[in-house]
């Protein structure tokens, strides 16, 4: 049965697995991401050794989603805010010494946009947008049935459109971006405010205030789900997607922040377009970017 391989390299983790034809995952696995590109592209070639070895029949293709705005005419990463050694580097050429099969890189979110699309809750629609939060947020579009690139590859940064003006400075060079405002750093800044207290806790330790009914810390969830909701109306009326699918480990906590959200957003959208779209969890967890990336080079490979 052939095999199809994918990488989905993340701030903390490098995920992996091979899918089979209908998307199935036969394989997976993670490891932490190294800092520096030397690292990074060293594990690559010795997982993707690994993978080989586990899998004597052979791997058709490998597909790879990685972080920043990907150029489709030069093949490389121009900008990756929350892993800059990218920035510019010969992605390509580096791949290709340690890969022998066809091989495609693409944008993370896009990757994960794909595989939901593919195999997960957007199964059956023609049109949607993936949505994950966590300590950045990434997006991706389906039209059409198609993934939309653009026509330079940089489509879809739903994540870098300006909710709030007044905002925190985004790692991209703009300001009061839907990631400065809902991500899981800006969560735990809004908790830090609101007590006027500094503690350095983690998102996950936030969200088991807000269950314990921590005011302060249900209201740091409101908050970002205030600006997620203005996110939501942008790309309602901007699109008008069939669903947006939420996903990413902020979404764990979604019961403190969708309400909120869902509220800003059917205040702020068409109400003929809010109500024909649905505004549901993504369904494929972590595994998504790299089931995406695989389907998605599978897909190039017979094109
Ligand atoms: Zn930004």
């Amino acid at each position: 049965m052939p095999l199809y391989a994918g990488f989905d390299l993340g701030g903390t983790h490098l995920k992996y697995g091979l899918i089979d034809e209908r998307g199935r995952v036969v394989f997976s696995g993670r490891v932490e991401t190294p800092q520096k590109i030397d690292e990074l592209m060293h594990l690559l070639r010795r997982t993707w050794e690994s993978l080989k070895k586990r899998e004597k029949e052979g791997i058709e293709s490998v597909g790879f989603g990685f972080p920043g705005i990907f150029s489709l005419k030069e093949q490389k990463i121009f900008q990756s805010p929350n892993y800059p050694e990218l920035d510019n580097f010969e992605l390509l050429p580096a791949l290709s010494r340690s890969i022998e099969v066809p091989f495609w890189v693409n944008n993370d979110a896009n990757m994960a946009a794909f595989g939901e699309f593919k195999c997960g809750a957007g199964q059956g629609v023609q049109n949607m947008i993936l949505l994950t939060i966590g300590t950045g947020v990434g997006s991706g579009i389906i039209l059409d049935g198609k993934l939309w690139q653009g026509k330079c590859g940089f489509a879809g940064e739903l994540g870098h459109v300006t909710v709030n003006p007044e905002g925190e400075k985004c790692n991209c060079g703009s300001q009061g971006c839907l990631e400065t405002e809902v991500s899981a750093p800006k969560i735990v800044k809004n908790y830090n405010t609101l007590r006027k207290k500094r503690e350095e806790i983690s998102a996950e330790e936030l969200f088991h205030r807000a269950e314990k009914r921590d005011k302060a810390a249900l209201q740091a969830f409101a908050l970002a789900g205030f600006y997620l909701g203005i996110g939501l109306s942008i790309a309602i009326n901007f699109l008008s997607p069939e669903k947006i699918l939420l996903g990413g480990a902020v979404m764990s906590a979604g019961d403190f922040l969708l309400p909120s959200a869902l509220e800003e957003a059917r205040k702020r959208s068409y109400k003929a377009s809010f109500e024909c779209c649905r505004i549901e969890k993504a369904s494929l967890g972590n595994k998504a970017g790299f089931i995406g990336a695989a389907l998605w080079a599978k897909e190039q490979m017979i094109n």
